[in-house]
């Protein structure tokens, strides 16, 4: 037997977390952490779990029922939505134009779905007329797009469009929203959004573990209706409708203290006003992106496609993003990150994200980096 290995007590760095994610979790959110845990179908849990839903129907702006927390990261609500919304032999219209597209593939092949793609380069968003080709081409069941490309520092506009396209041809549409959802105006209702997922470590700071989903009662019909039941057990909707629905019966047992952190971020959401917070991540954002732009840094996207809570800024010929990234995390415990595919090296990816969106961390920001590319 080998003795007990000595581990001392956790005493993780204070970092400023401007990332793409997670990003600065509020203290209110922390505290509720470390308040007493209780058993996943205690009365009182039952009462927090409707709270939450209620809470994520407002930052999501939807009157769908079926809005809940999946327990996990934003991939597992990402799988769950995918998992469940594709049949063996059914068709998924899935973008090229970043990072989570791919992975949004790969997710419906696993399902056992067929993969057709609508492309743009990285760097920009889904065309109105590529996707309606696409559509004429594929008829496919389901489309897919990212809402707030994390990959790229790229909002999706017409989204409108988009859905409208997928509905003359009675497919449905699954939005990524996890770097929009509480952070840039999303309305999944007046959207037409069929289904939407997104993760708390973003707009929401709230750590990761209970990941945001929605399904209107379109989609939810697709989902009950189902011939082949869907591929993961623990991620089966008609499953989970058990726990999240009427009957509160035990499915499996929830992560209850990140369901305590994600009403609080969401309490915290509410309080300010899900309008007042895309404007704060518009305004402290349009901070820093001007503070970026006179120090000579372009943004990568084009103005029109902008994404607040996560700016591409370019990286000046000559300078090593590695070792700037390195240079701020190590002489002021401030996270921010590299491009990633087809922007390796060519993009910083600064977060402008929920309690992480403030003037300060701007000012903070804007004075480390200076002096990382001097
Ligand atoms: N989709 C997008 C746009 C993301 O940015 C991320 C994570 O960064 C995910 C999906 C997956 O979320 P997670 O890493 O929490 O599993």
């Amino acid at each position: 037997m080998t003795d007990a290995p000595e581990v001392g007590e956790l005493t993780p760095p204070d970092r400023t977390l401007m990332g793409p994610g997670p990003s600065d979790v509020h203290p209110r959110v922390l505290r509720a952490m470390s308040t007493p845990l209780v058993g996943h179908l205690d009365p009182s849990f039952v009462d927090i779990m409707q709270e939450v839903q209620e809470l994520l129907r407002y930052t999501f702006r939807t009157d769908n029922e079926w809005t809940i927390p999946v327990s996990g990261t934003g991939s597992a609500s990402m799988e769950a939505a995918i998992g469940n919304m594709v049949e063996p032999g059914e068709t998924m219209l899935v973008p090229t134009n970043g990072y989570f597209g791919d992975r949004m593939a790969s997710m419906a092949r696993r399902a056992g779905g067929e993969v057709v793609t609508v492309d743009a380069p990285w760097g920009k968003p889904l065309d109105t007329a590529a996707v309606q080709d696409a559509f004429d081409e594929h008829q496919p069941d389901v489309f897919g797009f990212v809402h707030a490309e994390t990959s790229t520092g790229v909002k999706q506009p017409n989204v409108p469009e988009l859905t409208d396209i997928a509905h003359s041809h009675d497919a449905y549409v699954i939005a990524d929203t996890v770097t929009s959802l509480g952070g840039v105006e999303l309305e999944v209702d007046d959207w037409g959004i069929d289904v939407a997922y997104s993760g708390p470590q973003k707009c929401l700071s709230c750590p990761p573990g209970a990941s945001p989903l929605t399904l209107n009662d379109r989609a939810m019909d697709k989902v009950l209706s189902r011939e082949a039941e869907p591929r993961s057990w623990y991620l089966d909707i008609s499953l989970l409708e058990g726990y999240w629905g009427d009957e509160r019966a035990y499915h499996h047992t929830a992560p209850v203290t990140n369901v305590y952190a994600l009403r609080e971020a969401l309490r915290l959401v509410a309080e300010e006003g899900i309008e007042e917070r895309w404007d704060r991540h518009l305004h402290v954002a349009g901070a820093l992106k001007a503070a970026a732009e006179a120090m000579g840094l372009g943004l990568n996207p084009d103005d029109e496609f902008w994404l607040p809570s996560l700016n591409a800024v370019l990286v000046p010929d000559g300078v090593d993003a590695g070792a700037a990234i390195d240079y701020l995390l190590e002489q002021y415990d401030l996270e921010i990150a590299g491009g990633l595919g087809a922007l390796s090296g060519d993009i910083f990816r600064i977060g402008c994200m929920g309690h992480s969106a403030r003037p300060q961390n701007v000012a903070f920001l804007a004075t480390a980096l200076g002096e990382a590319l001097e």
